[in-house]
């Protein structure tokens, strides 16, 4: 069985998150054999709530070798309130147990001096001194990987994702599964296929923030929108800022009508805020749908032609290129071979 220091030298070496998350489970697994181990992220924003789940369950079949990698879960997580030794693991940052059985461990999960999730094990025998000390241990060294990551990754001023890991988000996006079976999305949705989506976010006459307030303002009003975006967006939408004033979002699993919604629904809430001596400002937004064969320049394009009509009409509006094309005001010229995805 590997140790501690060969699963931390194969942790560091990826750069993908999720497979990140899961590597850390496996070897925590390997490392202690829980029942099960889970991770749970908290969500951007307030109130606190949990974004993402992912668990590990220890196979005990000894003839069933390997077991499909989990997926992270986004819907229907508990709410906080329902297990409060987790809640409480999230907001205190302490370590928390539960008797049980089976007994019940959360270590709060810490990157960049934040609180960001709780991994959790069930055991059979409550954990030794020593295996609660190992994955403290496990949890600090990625603690501090994850910040570094998250330091290359991401924008300094608003916290969003930077341009840099978009390309890979983009085709991981593409080659996902969720959208392989629209069959049971659609059903469940009874309206239109469910597929991924990329939308641009400009701000409207921004110079004009600039030109009145300065630029110090104008950068608080730039955390502000993305503060927004995080309060607005699902957790399993990707939001980044591509530069300047510029936003871009991938969506996952929507129609064109909920994909749309997602967009207005943003729209709204920055015109409703009032931002600090600034005061309300807009956006205009353009989406288009992820297509077969698309590459992240050609899909950004496209939502960035709806971007600019959404200019040209006005602004503080939301357009899809798919809607643009059907009205006859975008010509469709297309790069991917008209092929639709899923
Ligand atoms: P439109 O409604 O057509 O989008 O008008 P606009 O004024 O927003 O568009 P334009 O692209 O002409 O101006 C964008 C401005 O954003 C130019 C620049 O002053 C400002 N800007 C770009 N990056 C930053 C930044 O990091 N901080 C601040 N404060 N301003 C920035
Ligand atoms: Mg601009
Ligand atoms: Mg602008």
């Amino acid at each position: 069985m590997r140790n501690a220091i060969d699963h931390l030298g194969r942790l560091t070496e990826l750069r993908d998150r999720d497979l990140l998350d899961l590597s850390l489970l496996q070897s925590i697994r390997d490392l202690v054999r829980p029942l099960s181990v889970t991770l749970y992220r908290a969500a951007e924003g307030d109130p606190p709530r949990w974004g993402s789940r992912l668990k590990l369950v220890t196979q005990l079949l000894a003839d069933q070798v390997g077991e499909a990698a989990p997926q992270v879960e986004f819907d229907g997580l508990p709410a906080l309130d329902e297990h409060p030794a987790r809640a409480q693991c999230l907001a205190r940052g302490e370590r928390q147990r539960v008797a049980g059985p089976p007994a019940w461990t959360g270590f709060p999960m810490m990157a960049g001096g934040r609180v960001v999730g709780v991994l959790e094990t069930d055991t059979r025998y409550p954990l030794t001194r020593e295996e609660a000390a190992l994955i403290t241990g496990m949890l600090q060294v990625f603690g501090n990987f994850q910040a570094l990551l998250d330091y290359s990754e991401r924008d300094t001023l608003t916290g969003l994702l930077n341009r840099k890991s978009f390309d890979t988000a983009f085709f991981k996006l593409l080659a996902d599964g969720q959208g392989a079976d629209p069959g049971i999305e659609e059903r469940r949705r009874g309206q239109g296929r469910a597929v991924h989506w990329l939308g641009v976010i400009d701000i409207d006459h921004f110079k004009q923030v600039n030109d009145r307030h300065g630029h110090l303002i104008g950068d608080e009003v730039l955390l502000l929108v993305a503060q927004l975006m995080n309060s607005s967006f699902r957790v399993s939408d990707r939001l980044y800022r591509f530069g300047g004033e510029e936003f871009v979002v991938l969506l996952r699993g929507a129609t064109e009508a909920e994909a749309l919604q997602a967009f207005d629904r943003f729209r709204l809430a920055v015109q409703a805020f009032s931002m600090p001596q600034v005061g309300s400002i807009t956006i205009s937004a353009g989406v288009t749908q992820l297509r077969a064969g698309d590459t992240p320049s050609a899909a950004f394009e496209r939502a960035d032609r709806a971007t600019y009509h959404a200019k040209n009409q006005g602004r503080n509006q939301v357009w899809s290129h798919e809607a643009l094309v059907r009205q006859g005001s975008l010509q469709d010229d297309d790069k991917t071979g008209g092929v639709e995805l899923f």
